[in-house]
């Protein structure tokens, strides 16, 4: 039987969640660590090596080093672990003053001075994108090597419908209103950011009624551009759908809740490193 082993940085092991709630590995891997539901001291070898959350501290720099010298394939799980997700809330400067004012407390590991996605210190076989990745998207990547069709966007996988004749003009707030169940909701006002976003997970948000906020990162026709090619893309399907005005448009889709995933994914760490090709990505 394969084996496989966990790592987790500096996340919010929703990842790992996502991955006990999928139990199709369980006939043919054997998880051998995870720390969260598995109490072993240390990392044995493995076949396979998934890793989830951002590289945030010396600790996560250290955990990460020793954990890929046991495994010969490494895969990167979940936002966090590719393009920062929650870890790199520290990066912005109120949270990281209040971080490093803690750092001074001997128990706290040293923060980096801010978040790094793992391949900027280890080299990744496979990506898988989410947050979390669906359970689906675990077992693809586990029992299929990664060999999901990916090669469209939220919009193929969301049943919701394109109405030619509605042309909201304004914004529809992410809590506000009551959502048409029919209705693709850019059409309703909402920034759904669906239709240039990465395909696999079933589009489980905008089915249930709530925009999709880009989580699994750009599509592939994207993946390999930087972000602004990812936010221009989206800009122009709201200015073609709707009558919303360009600078409510350009103001929305730079919100909070955007910004986690849309700004970060195809070139997070701006290092001018190669952007990661496409078939790495799940
Ligand atoms: S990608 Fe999302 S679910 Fe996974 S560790 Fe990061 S914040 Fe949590
Ligand atoms: S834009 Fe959003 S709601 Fe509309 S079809 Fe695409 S994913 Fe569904
Ligand atoms: S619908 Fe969008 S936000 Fe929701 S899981 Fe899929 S990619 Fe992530």
């Amino acid at each position: 039987m394969k084996t496989f082993a966990v790592l987790q940085l500096s996340g919010c092991a929703g990842c790992e969640v996502g991955l006990l709630n999928s139990q199709a590995w369980i006939d043919e891997y054997r998880l051998l660590y995870m720390p969260l539901v598995i109490s072993v001291h240390d990392m044995p070898d493995t076949d396979r090596l998934l890793i989830s959350g951002g590289v945030r501290t010396d600790e996560d720099v250290y955990n990460l080093h020793r954990a890929v010298r046991k495994t010969g394939y490494v895969v990167a799980i979940g936002t966090c672990a590719i393009s920062g997700g929650i870890a790199s809330l520290g990066n912005r400067d109120n949270v990281r003053e209040l971080f490093f004012s803690q750092s001074a407390r001997h128990h706290v590991p040293r923060l980096l001075p801010r978040s790094y996605p793992i391949d900027e210190y280890v080299s990744v076989d496979l990506y898988l994108p989410g947050c979390p990745p669906t359970p689906e998207l675990f077992h693809s990547v586990l029992s299929e090597n990664g060999k999901i069709r990916t090669n469209t966007t939220v919009c193929a996988e969301c049943r919701r419908k394109k109405i030619r004749e509605i042309r909201p003009a304004q914004i529809t707030g992410f809590q506000e209103g009551k959502v048409s169940p029919e209705v693709c909701l850019i059409k309703q006002g909402f920034l759904c950011i669906g239709t240039s976003t990465r395909n696999g997970c079933g589009a489980p948000c905008p089915r249930a009624g709530h925009p999709c906020v880009g989580c699994r990162g750009p599509s592939n026709a994207l993946i390999e551009k930087g972000s602004d090619a990812w936010f221009e893309s989206i800009k122009k399907v709201f200015v073609a759908l709707t009558d919303i005005p360009d600078d409510a448009i350009e103001e929305g889709l730079r919100s909070p809740q955007l910004s986690l995933f849309l700004f970060q994914f195809s070139d997070y760490a701006h290092t001018g490193r190669l952007p990661r090709p496409k078939e790495k990505v799940v």
